[in-house]
């Protein structure tokens, strides 16, 4: 085995992975970044930063079985006899809609991306993981412990996720590896568009009743993913939490990132009962 540690950061095309990718190559990290196209996977390895070693962009769509194999048997063919140090299960989408009109095939997209799609990473890459009793990194969320309303579907995915990596976790350890869960608030990327556009989508299938019904809290969803600007963190926040949980001696087995994230995980965890909760929010969101 040589000492070059070789990590797989899906979805690397923007945001969060994307920063990552490039953050791992900084540290001397040998990166497989999963993108959809050929038109990323070039943008990827022309965004290897000075002096690093280039990243390799590797075609994987997290919803098809046949494509993570086939990027498993790539990274295979790469490594020769070496394994794999990191999975960094960072593909994810946000689908947003009243819980009583969200279509089920849209349900189902947003569970198949952020929950089964880890799954067949985490099935397909972890024989190359336990040959160096490697990591993986799950990128949850704030939503993972606090659910907001419209984007139930996002949070039941991301709520799973987290039970997936506690299980994973335990079952992991008797090949002496390491799981971890990243929970971030609110981070500048394009997921906030990309749900937008998903959301007005959705919404022409809301019957008039339920878009009144709902009216305020879709205004107020739809007004967050426009104004989140000015206070979402930078992706370098999750980068580096991400760094350390592949990197350090003991990783945490949880990562909350963003002051947001670690307010409301705090209060959360320690202070406020469901109720108080609810009402925390729908003050917050400005909700009667
Ligand atoms: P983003 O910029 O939209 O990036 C999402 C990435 O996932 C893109 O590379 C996208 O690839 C990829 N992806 C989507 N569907 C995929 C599929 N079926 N197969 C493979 N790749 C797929 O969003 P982001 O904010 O960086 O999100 C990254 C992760 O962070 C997600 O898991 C998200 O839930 C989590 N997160 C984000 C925030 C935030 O505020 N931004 C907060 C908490 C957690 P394409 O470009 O090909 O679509």
């Amino acid at each position: 085995m040589t000492n070059t540690r070789s990590v797989l950061v899906t979805g690397a095309s923007t945001g969060i992975g994307h920063a990552i990718a490039t953050d791992l190559a900084m540290a001397g990290i040998r990166v497989f970044g999963s993108v959809r196209s050929q038109q990323d996977a070039d943008a990827l390895v022309a965004a290897t930063p000075t002096g690093a070693p280039t990243i390799i962009p590797v075609l994987l769509d997290v919803q098809d079985t046949a494509s993570v194999r086939a990027a498993a048997d790539t990274i295979e063919q790469q490594l020769g006899t070496d394994g794999l140090w990191g999975l960094v299960n960072n593909a994810g989408i946000s689908v947003a809609s009243p819980l009583e009109y969200i279509p089920e095939d849209a349900f189902q997209l947003q569970m198949d991306v952020n929950l089964t799609g880890v799954l067949r990473c985490v099935q397909a890459f972890l024989p190359l993981l336990k040959r160096t009793s490697g990591r993986v990194v799950n990128i949850s969320s704030i939503s993972g412990r606090v659910a907001f309303p419209m984007i139930g579907a996002y949070a039941t995915s991301k709520y799973a996720l987290e039970g997936l990596s506690d299980a994973l976790r335990l079952e992991l350890g008797v090949h002496g590896m390491e799981v971890s869960v990243v929970q971030p608030g609110s981070i500048a990327t394009p997921i906030w568009e990309r749900s937008r556009a998903r959301a007005t989508e959705l919404l022409t299938q809301v019957p008039e009743h339920g878009i009144t019904e709902y009216r305020q809290m879709i205004d107020q969803a739809v007004g967050t993913t426009e104004n989140h600007g000015e206070e979402a963190g930078d992706p370098q926040l999750v980068a580096n939490v991400v760094r350390h949980a592949l990197t350090a001696k003991r990783p945490r087995t949880r990562y909350q990132v963003g002051k947001d994230a670690k307010i409301l995980l705090f209060l959360r965890r320690w202070l406020l009962s469901d109720r108080r909760l609810d009402k925390l929010i729908r003050r917050n969101l400005g909700l009667h």
